[in-house]
């Protein structure tokens, strides 16, 4: 068995069986440089054509036989270790790949799926999900809180061989142009509220779902709301046990987490989406075209910027060599969240300080690596909130991780019929 930076078999035999990591790279080198466009600007546009881009880009790494690097072979993927995926991660550096499916089809809904799946719907949804023609979705968050994910309002009613949703899910990212999302939902309101959640597998465009784009501070219409008016879900669309959604739900976290941190073993390509600051040599650009790289304070950032990307490249690779053996418990993914979430700040304050006014004034026709910054610094919350804010990865990191007593809660152990609360629901 080969277990990747999960602790999960991948679906390999053993290592000896695999291709050595330096032949993999090399043969992953050769490959790259004939079938992958070079890096360029707009990788990180976040359109409706560099979706579909993006889905290409993914058909042609499935076609060359470099999708799914960790995931198991028997669907569709390589089977192949984390150290595997990080030889082609480095070698892709200069292309351009699909990104955006890294998070959160491939790093965190494809990742569960492979843990919590039926053989089934590993078999109906993974081969699909690695060429690019599926594109997945959380309906987590609702209208009345995400922090507190267990105080979920949607209900599912069993009725015969189906369910049926109703309720609404907000802050998805992109639904209005994916395909598939996970979706939980109470199906039991007579238990306390961690334990009558279930998550399902939910066909994002049918009758019966509502979906409508949230217009953002950048312009942007990513973020969605969706409305469910008697959604049908079939009984065999349920991930993992019926009433135990909240099992689920807690290992796409795990997931999640990992990978907004840039620590998935499931996700390919070196633009980590942690990393909306901006990359070292944007830092080093900014301040040639402000005109102060030789400003001793502006050098001392630049290198602040620089160590910081560092330590978190150190980061992740301790965390998931640590939760791999067993010397970690996998909440410790919290760790490399809450620093990407507060390296994103960070680098983003550097950046602005470096840019100076370019990042909110240039000569027209000519935005720059200011403007870059300045756009980037709209959306810079965003990384300590989605996944859960920042204020929740530090109570998981202390009750989990180091043992500390669990924040109380009145909720905790009555049912959720009885659980005082605004919004809807019964
Ligand atoms: C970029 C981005 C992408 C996202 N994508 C998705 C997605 O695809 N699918 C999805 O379902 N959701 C998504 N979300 C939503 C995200 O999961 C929620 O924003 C997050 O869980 C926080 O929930 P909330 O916004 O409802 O804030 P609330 O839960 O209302 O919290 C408000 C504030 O109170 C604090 N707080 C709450 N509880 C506690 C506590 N116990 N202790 C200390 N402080 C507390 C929070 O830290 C926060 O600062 C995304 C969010 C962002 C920003």
């Amino acid at each position: 068995m080969t277990v990747n930076g999960n602790g999960n078999d991948t679906g390999a035999a053993t290592t000896e069986d695999l291709e050595p990591v330096e032949d993999f790279r090399a043969r992953a080198r050769t490959w790259l440089a004939g079938n992958m466009p070079p890096l360029g600007d707009g990788w990180n546009d976040r359109s409706d054509e560099r979706r579909e881009r993006e889905r290409e880009l993914q058909g042609r790494l499935w076609a060359g036989g470099f999708a799914g690097i960790c995931f198991p072979k028997e669907y569709g993927g390589l089977g192949l270790t984390t150290d595997h995926q990080r030889a082609f991660t480095a070698e892709s550096a200069p292309y351009d790949m699909p990104f955006s499916l890294n998070v959160p089809t491939l790093g965190i809904l494809a990742a569960t799926l492979v843990e919590f799946g039926t053989h089934e719907q590993k078999l109906r949804h993974l081969p699909p999900i690695l060429r690019g023609e599926e594109l997945w979705v959380q309906f987590l968050s609702e209208p009345s809180g995400g922090s507190d994910l267990a105080g979920c309002l949607t209900r599912a009613d069993r009725d015969g061989d189906v369910f049926i949703l109703n309720g609404s899910k907000i802050w998805s990212s992109a639904a209005y142009a994916s395909d598939w999302a996970m979706c939980l939902a109470r199906t039991n309101w007579d238990v306390p509220k961690h334990r009558g959640l279930t998550m399902f597998i939910m066909k994002i465009h049918q009758p019966g779902v509502t979906v409508e784009q949230i217009r953002q501070v950048d312009g942007t219409l990513e973020f969605c709301q969706e409305f469910f008016d008697d959604v049908p879900i079939p009984a065999s669309d349920v991930v993992g046990e019926v009433d135990d959604g909240w099992t689920v739900a807690s290992r796409l976290l795990v997931h999640e987490r990992l990978a907004v941190g840039g620590g998935s073993p499931y996700t390919s390509g070196a633009s980590a989406s942690h990393d909306s600051g901006g990359a070292d040599s944007t830092m080093v650009d900014a301040a040639r075209e402000a005109g102060r790289e030789a400003d001793p304070h502006v050098r001392r950032l630049v290198a602040e910027a620089h160590v910081r990307q560092l330590v978190a490249g150190q980061l992740v690779r301790r965390i998931t060599g640590g939760m791999a053996t067993g010397a970690m418990p996998p909440p410790a993914g919290s760790i490399i969240k809450l620093f990407g979430a507060t390296n994103v700040m960070r680098r983003t304050e550097i950046g602005l300080e470096i840019a100076g006014g370019s990042v909110v004034a240039w000569p027209e026709g000519d935005p720059g690596v200011g403007a870059q910054l300045g756009a980037n610094s709209l959306s810079r919350q965003g990384v300590s909130l989605g996944g859960g804010s920042n204020e929740i990865q530090r109570n998981i990191i202390s009750e989990r991780v180091l043992g500390m007593p669990r924040e109380a809660a009145a909720d905790r152990e009555i049912p959720y019929r009885e659980v005082r609360r605004g919004g809807s629901g019964r």
